[in-house]
């Protein structure tokens, strides 16, 4: 079988990772951050706050507990839940709870697909909720990283 990173459908998108160990820690409760492109921000924020992003650098705050979403690396400029425009799914009572930002799929479905399915196959979850299509992770996901993953997490909450 073949590896589920052929699923990917944003191979494209450059990978942040390598420079996590400069991401500050979120001025709210303190946790390390993930870096997140300027782009994905200024498409996830609400209008009321789309000037103050500016062409700063930001990170988003992972910790499920904490209220602020995004934080610039200076200038101090902090995003919080009521100011994007999306449920971030992993924070506390994200509803909806979306896998998949482009085609709009929730924890949910992704969990019935795979009880119809009786199986975690990502390519038959894929086809059969509508996932991943027309995918732009990079300005439709919070973390402008590819739902691929976090529709794995889904499947992965499923236990027969
Ligand atoms: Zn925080």
């Amino acid at each position: 079988m073949s590896s589920d990173t052929n699923n990917s459908c944003c191979e494209g998108i450059i990978d942040l990772v390598v420079f996590e160990q400069n991401v500050p820690k979120c001025p709210i409760c303190g946790e390390t951050g993930k870096l997140v492109k300027n782009i994905t921000v200024k498409h996830l924020v609400n209008k009321e706050v789309m000037d103050s992003i500016n062409n700063l650098d930001f990170a988003i705050c992972m910790n499920e507990k904490c209220d602020t979403v995004y934080f610039s690396l200076n200038e101090h400029v902090l995003i919080d839940k009521s100011q994007v425009r999306e449920p971030i799914w992993f924070k506390k009572d994200a509803d909806p709870k979306y896998a998949c930002y482009c085609s709009k799929i929730t924890f949910d479905q992704v969990k019935e697909a795979v009880s119809q399915i009786g199986d975690k196959d990502m390519k038959k979850v894929i086809s059969l909720t509508g996932a991943m299509k027309n995918c732009q992770c990079e300005i439709n996901n919070p973390l402008g990283m590819c739902c691929h993953e976090i529709i794995q997490q889904a499947m992965d909450e499923v236990e027969f």
